[in-house]
Formats: structure tokens, C-alpha cells, sequence
């Protein structure tokens, strides 16, 4: 029996563009999201830095616009965010990487190769230069979700269920793992997307006690697409094939679009716009929202005042026209779920829902290609596209407590997206687990030594569907000793991957009894104990030094709101006449000293509570007084 967590715990969805928590409630026999202090149910994933402050969420995203260079999208995912590190995309990546070449292009603020050639963001914090990895970006955004959930059941959490792209590969997981734990989060559980959302979907017509159901899970988000098959049954939910893409999703449609209206804005008023960052990026917002208006309307309004150069920016754009614009990635979509469908050896005929999740899967010529892939089955989204990620992943969490008494009992058996494997002789790429293979897995192969007096052999582990080994996905290298053996000694190489999907490879030489075991970590690109350690230390610093901002706006507030009132009260006459002269002064003088701290942003907290005090002190005995007489 696996282990069971105590205390609450949560589920986050930690999305390209916008995150979103929820929690199981036992009382209510559902999960529930969790609105933010906004009051919203799902909050932008954004961090911004400004002189005075660290901003997460709604805050982050407001000021993006005035503060593109400092404002960092997280996850590195995206392509085009001119404002945004998409820290999902730079997740678990090398700064060399081509995508990461690609997207650095198009971002405002500066990426370098840190140690390793991990890519690393530089920011302007506090006037000063401040370098932030992927992971680093990752963890504000998780642990403003947890604050969130922490406000709302009033306890602490330390304990979560995250939620990846089913496409995501052994280096993005464990990448994921590292943020949560620089945020101070237990991470119980790393769930795929999609598996998530077919949880949340499962659970659903589990109730309407439905029978056995192939389910196909179509998520297009903001920056990455994901596809999934399960079959449910009663309470087993099984992956049968995941397939996708994590470069593809609702900012490349807006790109298009942004592509489009930047040469029409050249072509009109012959300047072009496209070296200029806060242009690209109030146009790029202006899109996001027009392509939102065109999944009901059939055109929509583009209106800029002065965009570039004090020339105000209008078009109108048809859906028609952005249908166009996107259309290679709309059927670049279906070729995945076609992929998908082959993978289960299943036929389309043979789905029985096709459940929609994700803010982009609302484009209607998406949801056309798929009605007619599916020979006109209804596309069910009886759950909200947004929040169904979250929910399933609340659901997982609650799986994985003590205590919780009315989540039903499902059984999860997710598979692994990717192929893994082991480079053997001309570099050719042996596969020991293949994609689409249920997890927890473990298997062994045995291999042998091509030498006589060979004094090691090398471990070379890929991830990738390519036959030449070189041309995938490098997860590891490591030798194991063989001391002289003849050629043909056995070797036994064991690959497991555990219910996070994460990835363990270990070798063993029987035969001579020199037995070792080795066991690839997978450090390559990945933060070492030290690095995670030094970031949990800098996390709590942000977080102590955002709680001083936050401590002092509320003294200025008090300092403030006790100022108004005593204006107020200086204006009446009926009080003033009885003040002594003595009294008058005082008092004026102690406003006037704070309203100059008002004025004055640059002072300590303790500052402006000593002059409240003050003033406190000096107005209440001057009404003592005036209350006697
Ligand atoms: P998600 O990652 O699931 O939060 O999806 C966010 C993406 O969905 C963003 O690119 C949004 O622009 C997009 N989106 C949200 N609502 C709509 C809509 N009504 N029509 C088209 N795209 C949308």
C-alpha cells in the first residue's frame, strides 16, 4: 500500500498562461477551486519585478505592459510572449537547445547559459541585476497557489498534486519536482494534463454510472497541446495512448495574428513595429483578445491608440481571416490526435466522448476539424475547460491522504510519452520501454560486452522515437566497471519509472560477483541538492521581503486612512474652537510631518508606525481635553 500523506492537499494546474488550485472537500463529495483575493478562479501565471517589489498573479499582469523587460510568463513554454520568459518552455532544458535559441529571439529581457548551459533569466530587482532559472519561476507561481489554498482552508499546505503536459519529458518532470521544492512544497504526485482533466470527466459520468467508456481527452492550452485515450471502467481509468506537442497552443495563434497586423500596420503607415518591445506587446494583448471575441463573434475590433510613434493602430480582423492564418496548426492538431488513436490501435469509431479541455480548444474551427474527424460526435464540454485540470488533480491529492473518506477509490494508471532506451553498438537506439507503456514500469534487458578485457561498459540512456540513437533525447551516461572480462560478459540493465513518470536506470555485472549498482540521477541540466537548497533560501527571502512590502503599504495605509480622518475633524469648527494654541500647533505640524512621510516611499515600516503612534498620541490627548472641559 503507498504511502499516505497528512494534512491538506491541493491540486494545481500550472499553466502556460493562467494557474488554477482546487481542493478535495470531503464534506461536499467534490473538489473545489479556489478563487484568488481577486476573486477569480484561475490566476495569471505572471511574475514581475519592479523596484520596490516581487509580484505574482493578477498584479504581475497588470503592470506587464509598462514593465515588459521585468515581467516573466512562467513557464517557458511559449514562442512568442514578448514579455515572457515561458518558463514551462525553458523547463528542464539546455540555453543551446534550438527551441530555446528560437524564443529567446522574441523575448524582451535577457536569457544567458548559466552552469551546465541551463538557461537563465536576468532581471532588475530592487535596482539590482538578479539571475532566475525556469525552476525558479516555476516555484513563485506554485507558491502563490498554495497561499491562495492556505487563505482559503485557513491551515498550511505542504502537500500538492502538479499537473504537466502528458508530453513533457523525464527532464521537465523532475524539473517540475525541483520547483515545487524550492517553493517548500511537498510535490506527492506529478499528473499528466489531460489525465487529469479525464479524472475530473470520470468522475462526472461515474455518477451518471455509465459503464465502460473510451474517453479521448483533446487539450489545447495557451502553449502546449496534449492528447489522451483512456478507457473508463467503474473505477479504473486507463491511459491507453497520450501523444502531443509542448510548442503548441493559443500564443502561437495569437503570433499569427500579431505577424499578421504588424505588416498591415507597416503597410499603412510604413514604419514597422517589430523591433519595439511595448508595441509588439499592447498589440499581442489587443489580438489575444480579438481571437477570444472571434470564438463567438464573426469578426472582431482591433483599436490601438497611439501604438507606434503617436499613430493610433485600427483593423478589424474576420474569423474567417484568422482561420486562415492558423490553419496549418489547426490540422498540425489533428495529425496528433491521429497519432494518438493509431498508438491505442484504436478507431475513431470506437470513442465514445470526446471531452474538450483547455481556453483554446473554444476556437470553433478547431472544434469543427474534430466533429468531422469524429464523424459529428458531439464534443462534450459539460466541464469547464479551464478549471478541469485542477480539479482531477485535487481528486489525485485526495487519493494520496489519510483521512479522506468519500473520494472514491479510482484507480490511475497513466503511461509514459515518450520511448526510453539504451544506445547500443553504431549508435543505434534499443528500446527497453516503449512509449505509450503503462506506468509504474519496470523492465530489464540484458546485455553484453563487446570486448574481451573491455574494462567498463558505457550506459547511454535516450528518450525519443528516433532509430539513431544521437538523434534523441540524452538523459544520462554512466559506466559500470567491469575489471578485464571476456567478451560476451552479461550485463543487466534495469529501466523504471515511477507514478510521477520519472525515470530511474540502474546496471548490474552479475556474473563475476563484482556486483554495482548504478542508478542515473539524471543531474544533467538538473539543480544539484546545493543549488535547490541556496533557491529554498532565496524563495524565503523573496517571500520575507515581499511580506515587508506588504507590511509597509499597510502602515502607509493606517498612516494614511488616521490622516484623512484627522483633516476631517481639523475642518470642524465646532472642534478646533475648543483646542488650546499650543494644542493647534502640535497637531499641525505632526500632520504635516506625516503626510511628508507619505510622500516620502523611501522610509523603513517601523517609520511610518512610530509617526502614526505619534500622532495617535498627540490628537487623543488634545480630545481628552477638549471631552473633559
Ligand atoms: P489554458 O492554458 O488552458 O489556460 O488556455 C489559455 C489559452 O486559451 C490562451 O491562449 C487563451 O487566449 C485561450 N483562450 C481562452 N479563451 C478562449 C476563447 N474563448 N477562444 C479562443 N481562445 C481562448
Amino acid at each position: 500500500m503507498a504511502k499516505k500523506y497528512e494534512g491538506p492537499a491541493i491540486g494545481i494546474d500550472l499553466g502556460t498562461t493562467y494557474s488554477c488550485v482546487a481542493v478535495w472537500q470531503d464534506q461536499n463529495n467534490r473538489a473545489e477551486i479556489i478563487h484568488n483575493d481577486q476573486g477569480n478562479r484561475t490566476t495569471p501565471s505572471f511574475v514581475a519585478f519592479t523596484n520596490e517589489q516581487r509580484l505574482i498573479g493578477e498584479s504581475a499582469k497588470n503592470q506587464a505592459a509598462s514593465n515588459p523587460t521585468n515581467t516573466v510568463f512562467a513557464f517557458m513554454r511559449t514562442k512568442q510572449t514578448l514579455i515572457v520568459a515561458d518558463a514551462k518552455r525553458l523547463i528542464g532544458r539546455k540555453y543551446s537547445d534550438s527551441v530555446i535559441q528560437n524564443d529567446i529571439q522574441l523575448w524582451p529581457f535577457k536569457v544567458v547559459a548559466g552552469n551546465d548551459d541551463k538557461p537563465e533569466i536576468i532581471v532588475k530587482y530592487k535596482g539590482e541585476e538578479k539571475r532566475l532559472c525556469a525552476e525558479e519561476i516555476s516555484s513563485m507561481i506554485l507558491m502563490k497557489m498554495c497561499e491562495i489554498a492556505e487563505k482559503f482552508l485557513e491551515s498550511p499546505v505542504k502537500n500538492a498534486v502538479v499537473t504537466v503536459p502528458a508530453y513533457f519529458n523525464d527532464s521537465q518532470r523532475k524539473a517540475t519536482k525541483d520547483a515545487g521544492a524550492i517553493a517548500g512544497l511537498n510535490v506527492m504526485r506529478i499528473i499528466n494534463e489531460p489525465t487529469a482533466a479525464a479524472l475530473a470527466y470520470g468522475l462526472q459520468k461515474r455518477a451518471n454510472n455509465v459503464g465502460r467508456r473510451n474517453v479521448f481527452i483533446f487539450d489545447l492550452g495557451g502553449g502546449t497541446f496534449d492528447v489522451s485515450l483512456l478507457t473508463l471502467e467503474d473505477d479504473s481509468f486507463d491511459v491507453k495512448a497520450t501523444a502531443g506537442d509542448t510548442h503548441l497552443g493559443g500564443e502561437d495563434f495569437d503570433n499569427r495574428m500579431v505577424n499578421h497586423l504588424v505588416k498591415e500596420f507597416k503597410r499603412k503607415n510604413k514604419m514597422d513595429i517589430s523591433g519595439n518591445s511595448r508595441a509588439l506587446r499592447r498589440l499581442r494583448t489587443a489580438c489575444e483578445r480579438a481571437k477570444r471575441t472571434l470564438s463567438f463573434d464573426t469578426e472582431a475590433t482591433i483599436d490601438i491608440d497611439a501604438l507606434y510613434d503617436g499613430v493610433d493602430f485600427h483593423s478589424i480582423i474576420t474569423r474567417a481571416k484568422f482561420e486562415q492564418l492558423n490553419m496549418d496548426l489547426f490540422e498540425k492538431c489533428l495529425d496528433i490526435v491521429k497519432s494518438c488513436l493509431a498508438d491505442a490501435k484504436m478507431a475513431k469509431g470506437s470513442v465514445d466522448d470526446v471531452v474538450l479541455v483547455g481556453g483554446s480548444s473554444r476556437i470553433p474551427k478547431v472544434q469543427q476539424l474534430l466533429k468531422d474527424f469524429f464523424k459529428e460526435k458531439d464534443l462534450c464540454s459539460s466541464i469547464n475547460p479551464d478549471e478541469a485540470v485542477a480539479y482531477g488533480a485535487a481528486v489525485q491529492a485526495a487519493l494520496l491522504c489519510e483521512g479522506i473518506k468519500n473520494v472514491p477509490n479510482l484507480v490511475l494508471q497513466d503511461v509514459t510519452p515518450l520511448s526510453l532506451g539504451k544506445a547500443i553498438d553504431g549508435d543505434v537506439m534499443n528500446v527497453v520501454i516503449p512509449r505509450n507503456t503503462s506506468i509504474p514500469t519496470k523492465k530489464t534487458r540484458k546485455y553484453s560486452t563487446l570486448e574481451d578485457n573491455q574494462p567498463y561498459v558505457s550506459i547511454m540512456v535516450y528518450e525519443g522515437e528516433r532509430m539513431v540513437a544521437s538523434e534523441n533525447n540524452l538523459l544520462g551516461l554512466f559506466h559500470l566497471s567491469v575489471r578485464h572480462a571476456p567478451r560476451g560478459l552479461p550485463i543487466h540493465v534495469c529501466f523504471s519509472i515511477d507514478a510521477d513518470g520519472i525515470l530511474n536506470v540502474s546496471a548490474e555485472e552479475k556474473t563475476s560477483g563484482n556486483k554495482k549498482d548504478i542508478t542515473i540521477t539524471n543531474e544533467n541540466g538538473r539543480l544539484s541538492s546545493k543549488e535547490i537548497e541556496r533557491m529554498i533560501v532565496e524563495a524565503e527571502h523573496f517571500k520575507s521581503e515581499d511580506m515587508k512590502h506588504v507590511k509597509k503599504a499597510r502602515a502607509m495605509r493606517a498612516l494614511d486612512a488616521y490622516l484623512y480622518n484627522m483633516k476631517k475633524v481639523m475642518k470642524d469648527n465646532s472642534v478646533t474652537s475648543k483646542l488650546t494654541a499650543v494644542d493647534k500647533v502640535k497637531i499641525s505640524s505632526a500632520m504635516i510631518k506625516g503626510e511628508e512621510l507619505i510622500d516620502d516611499n523611501e522610509q523603513e515600516t517601523f517609520v511610518f508606525v512610530d509617526v502614526l503612534r505619534e500622532l495617535e498620541s498627540i490628537f487623543e490627548s488634545a480630545m481628552k481635553k477638549i471631552n473633559k472641559d
